[in-house]
């Protein structure tokens, strides 16, 4: 049985990938930090495994992979998914909450390749599959540090590609455009239909097609994609 971790894994996309990797068979560990209960209720629903951790805390990240391997787990894939948004005119942003949305969007990503990338050279095998953004490939406005973060991922995604392709081990990226998650939750009905608008699909995305992206990525299908980027967008850009 192949062995996923998905970190933030307690709600929205991290959750719909948990929830089909689990329905198509492989054991999933779910990485979460604050949402004991929705966590707790996923587990419930997929029979996942849970590890609590703040990706953005490497010591936090260590203990996460110690536990995992001393239940006598490795996981073949790591999807990181953790992250956070963070709206406002760039001059406006407060130094600390921009550290803070870095310290999970980008060295959240970092600290969880750093635990786990060595045991997959060793193995000789494994992917890993970072959740970047649309806003990394073109950026926002109001969001650039997010977007800043976001292209970090897309350009580790490629190096570490580049690395590690000898050994086996892929490394690719998903730039979602809108999903419905939380994370846009402060949207109002009014911004939802103006985006919708621009959108040939003509609908925002949900965690589900996400899921199938990481799906492919992490599937033998796509054993000679490395260091790509999947836009799941549904044509916005
Ligand atoms: P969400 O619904 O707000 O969920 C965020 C998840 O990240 C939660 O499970 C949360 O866990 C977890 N998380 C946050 N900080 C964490 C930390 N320090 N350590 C561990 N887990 C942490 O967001 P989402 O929309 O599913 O976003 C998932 C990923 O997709 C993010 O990287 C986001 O940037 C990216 N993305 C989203 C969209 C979109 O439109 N939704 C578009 C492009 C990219 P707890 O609640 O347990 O803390």
């Amino acid at each position: 049985m192949k062995t996923v971790l998905i970190t933030g894994a307690s709600r929205g996309i991290g959750a719909g990938c948990a929830a089909l990797f689990a329905e198509r068979g492989w054991r999933v560990l779910a990485n979460y930090n604050s949402s004991a209960e929705a966590a707790e209720a996923l587990r419930q629903k997929t029979g996942c495994a849970l590890y609590r951790a703040d990706v953005a805390d490497s010591a936090q990240v260590l203990a996460m992979r110690n536990a995992i391997e001393a239940d006598g787990l490795f996981p073949d894939v790591l999807i990181n998914n953790a992250g956070r948004a963070l709206f406002g005119l760039f001059q406006d942003i407060k130094p600390e909450d921009a550290r803070a949305m870095y310290d999970v969007n980008l060295f959240g990503t970092l600290n969880c390749c750093r635990a786990f990338l060595p045991g997959m050279i060793s193995r000789k095998g494994g992917c890993i599959i970072n959740i970047s953004s649309v806003w990394g490939e073109v950026g926002a406005s109001c969001e650039a540090d997010y977007s800043a973060a976001k292209a970090a991922v897309i350009g580790l995604t490629k190096a570490l590609a580049k690395e590690a392709g000898f050994c086996g081990v892929r490394v690719n990226c998903i730039a979602p455009g809108i999903i419905d998650t939380d994370m846009n939750a402060s949207l109002s009905a009014e911004d939802i239909s103006a985006i919708v608008d621009e959108i040939p699909m003509e609908r925002l995305g949900t965690p589900r097609d996400v899921a199938e992206a990481a799906w492919f990525l992490a599937s033998d299908a796509a054993s000679y994609i490395t260091g790509a980027t999947v836009d799941v967008n549904g044509g916005w850009t």
